[in-house]
């Protein structure tokens, strides 16, 4: 019998080998030969618009139309050197993919003639017709209009003969439709709030900058197999299969060596990625049989998540090229690791100096503890809205699995730097009878090691060395997200910080002295959230239920926070969001959130009901034969011991059909009733609690039948065929 899955089992081996196209030896040759660099600009761009752009990126200074003429042209002139025909507007908007709409340059003259064209207007701001882009209700029908404008802060690129420009992406009222906007905001509220702190320290600062180095996992899997699985197609996700008899139990995967056609796609989509100005450094197998990461050099933020989005996109791409199918998704198989995109993030101060890093002496130590100690008391006070950002359906399986972090938001920071704050709190207490002298011995806190040591693989957010690494976001997820929320609560926080320094400062407390007193307050205030153990025992989930901490295992619920009023507070305050367009964001996730229950909920039951019950009953209909001979060939007494195996397992096939029938039809019929629900949230809620269960109990009975059905009627790939075949 030939079923699609033999087919393409079939096809998966007879895979040739694609030819690689000629990569030069030294990457330092190509790296960003596809971007709008300064090596272009300064070959393609007068000195004036030359200036003009880099003001933009360097100083946030606004680029004036006449210049856009002019750089318009140059940037025209360098794409047609490169091949490109087309331009288009390159935007974030709230569906988490990106979105592009090609122009040609290509212009008719009045007299026939055909040139290429480029203008100013063009560059810098586009009415894409967006109506069907989500907006959460920020756009009615009869205005529906949303113009995207161009990010100078971030490199224009040639994709597929298109230049792409970066863009924001606003509804005609001015509200943002997109994560870059606010994003750019929250950047630069926290810039300038780490600045004048800097500067506390030493006036000649200028410029802080967050830095963002994201470590991209992902799955890939043979597309012949990937399309023989509907689930996986349609949801990006297996929804049945049962175990493999060997997985990731050995940990043989980890670091080993990758196999060829793998490293041939990896070296082609480096290949790319370097074209395109993504400094890509590592890669390596990561803990599940099938499953990578990449990992570049850190950049900006704003860079960096644009870089992102862009290798994303690229890991599809040159996958197909080379027959594989690449998973972004949270948790594509049951029962092994699922990915994620751990987010190391930073800042940088115009000097070159990392804020993050501990330093040697003891001036650079309170810098370092400044920002430390803030960022913890950040984190303290605004966990919930770090959990709502990072909060998708897809994330929702992995978080609180025994491979990623829990759901409950919590701080590492390593054996040296707790002794550091413990010295730091105790000797403030002293001072707090403000013997105005105690304070100055407090530099003299053990050195912070830079090279620390210490590390928790399974913080959420933890510090490493000189940078904190914030573990729990997701792999499919636009950074721009989660980012947004970090950059926003921190730069708040700095703000309270200093404005409360300045206070006491008024009162005549000598500076120092005066952060001291606050650092230590804060300290005492942050504890609840250090936590240096195995953040994925159950020892911790008790632990942190004692402590008072969140641990919010859903989406809906998660989401929830985005609209608390503190939550909104910090982002009106700091100018990154209005309430109306958390609101809106809001809306959109939830409904993002049900539709992809929904659809998941829907292919569970078309392939239970039309793909696993049909073969059960074949198979089934085999062994009635076959008891039917025995039952002819065999005397009474030898028939009922020789058939008992196939009328036990004809019985066992029964139970689990009757069981996946029941409880399809259950599902379905409470989906019904909560597609009525007016309220979106109740629907969110509903879809979480009534119809989510359903898929594991599915599941249980489907994946018995996996075991009990010959292996050469399965239909669907099985996961030892999904995860190892090459
Ligand atoms: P790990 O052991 O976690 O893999 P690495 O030193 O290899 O640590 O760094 C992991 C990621 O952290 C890389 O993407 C790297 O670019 C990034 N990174 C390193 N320093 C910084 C920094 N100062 N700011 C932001 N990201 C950083
Ligand atoms: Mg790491």
């Amino acid at each position: 019998m030939s079923n699609i899955r033999f087919k393409a089992l079939e096809m998966s081996m007879q895979r040739s080998k694609r030819q690689l196209p000629v990569i030069p030896s030294r990457p330092s040759a190509y790296f960003g030969e596809l971007t709008f660099n300064k090596a272009a600009m300064s070959d393609f761009l007068s000195r004036e618009a030359y200036k003009a752009v880099q003001e933009a990126v360097e100083q946030g200074v606004k680029i004036e139309r006449r210049n856009a003429d002019q750089i318009a042209s140059g940037m025209k002139t360098w794409a047609i050197s490169k091949g490109a025909t087309h331009f288009s507007h390159w935007f974030h908007p709230l569906t988490g993919a990106t979105a592009e709409k090609h122009d040609a340059f290509i212009t008719l003259l009045e007299d026939g003639k055909a040139i290429e064209n480029f203008t100013g207007n063009e560059l810098v701001q586009q009415e894409p017709d967006a109506s069907s882009f989500p907006h959460g209700g920020i756009r009615n029908t009869f205005e529906a209009r949303g113009y995207t404008a161009w990010d100078p802060t971030s490199p224009s690129f040639i994709l597929d003969g298109t230049l792409c420009i970066p863009t924001i992406f606003i509804s005609y009222t001015g509200e943002s439709l997109d994560y870059k906007l606010p994003l750019i905001k929250a950047l630069t509220v926290l810039e300038s709030e780490a600045t004048q702190i800097c500067q506390f320290f030493d006036s000649s600062v200028k410029r802080v900058q967050a830095t963002l180095g994201w470590e991209q996992e992902y799955f890939i899997v043979d597309s012949a197999l990937y399309s023989a699985r509907p689930d996986l197609s349609l949801t990006g996700r297996t929804l049945f299969g049962h175990a493999s008899a060997k997985d990731q139990q050995l940990a043989d995967h980890y670091f080993g060596a990758i196999p060829e056609r793998v490293i041939d796609f990896m070296r082609e989509f480096e290949y790319e990625a370097i074209r395109l100005g993504i400094p890509v450094k590592t890669r390596h197998n990561e803990v599940a049989p099938g499953q990578f990461e990449c990992a570049p050099a850190y950049e900006e933020v704003n860079v960096a998540i644009d870089h992102n989005q862009l290798l994303m996109h690229l890991l599809e791409k040159i996958g197909k090229r080379h027959g594989y199918t690449v998973l972004l998704h949270e948790k594509p198989y049951a029962n092994i690791n699922g990915s994620g995109k751990h987010n190391n993030w930073s800042m940088q101060t115009d000097k070159g100096e990392n804020l993050l890093s501990p330093g040697k002496t003891p001036e650079e130590n309170l810098q370092f503890l400044v920002f430390l100690i803030n960022i913890l008391k950040a984190v303290e006070e605004h966990a919930d809205v770090l959990r709502a950002y990072i909060a998708s359906a897809g994330n929702d399986l992995r978080l609180g699995g025994h491979e990623a972090p829990p759901a409950i938001i919590s701080a590492f920071i390593g054996t040296r730097l707790t002794e550091a704050l413990d010295q730091l709190e105790s000797i403030t207490t002293q001072a707090g009878t403000k013997k105005a002298n105690k304070p100055y011995n407090i530099p003299k806190i053990p050195e912070i090691l830079p090279d620390n040591t210490d590390r928790n693989r399974t913080s959420p957010f933890a510090f490493t060395g000189n940078k904190f690494e914030f573990r729990a976001v997701g792999s499919s997820a636009n950074c721009a997200v989660p980012m947004i929320a970090l950059n926003t609560i921190v730069a708040n926080q700095l703000k309270l910080f200093r404005i409360e320094t300045e206070r006491l400062v008024a009162q005549n407390m000598k500076r120092e002295e005066a952060m001291y007193l606050i650092l230590n307050r804060y300290i005492k205030e942050s504890r609840k959230i250090l936590f240096e153990g195995n953040s994925y025992s159950q020892e911790w989930v008790e632990e942190a239920a004692r402590r008072g901490l969140s641990n919010i295992a859903d989406t809906p619920r998660a989401l929830k926070t985005l609209i608390s009023n503190d939550a909104v507070s910090v982002f009106e305050d700091n100018d990154v969001l209005t309430r109306r367009e958390i609101q809106a964001r809001y809306e959109i996730q939830l409904d993002n959130y049900v539709r992809k229950v929904q659809i998941e909920s829907r292919v569970i039951g078309d392939l239970a009901i039309n793909h696993i019950i049909p073969i059960a009953i074949r198979y089934q209909n085999q062994l009635i034969e076959n008891v039917i001979g025995l039952k002819e060939v065999l005397d009474s007494k030898t028939f009922q011991s020789l058939s008992k195996t196939q009328t036990d397992t004809i019985r066992d096939i029964s139970d689990h059909i009757i069981n996946i029938k029941n409880m399809v039809q259950k599902m379905v019929e409470t989906r019904k009733v909560i597609n009525k629900y007016s309220d979106l949230e109740n629907r969110a809620l509903d879809y979480r609690d009534k119809v989510f269960p359903y898929f594991e109990q599915i599941k249980y009975h489907v994946d018995k039948l996996e075991l009990l059905i010959d292996d050469e009627m399965w239909p669907l790939p099985k996961y030892r065929e999904l995860l190892f075949a090459r």
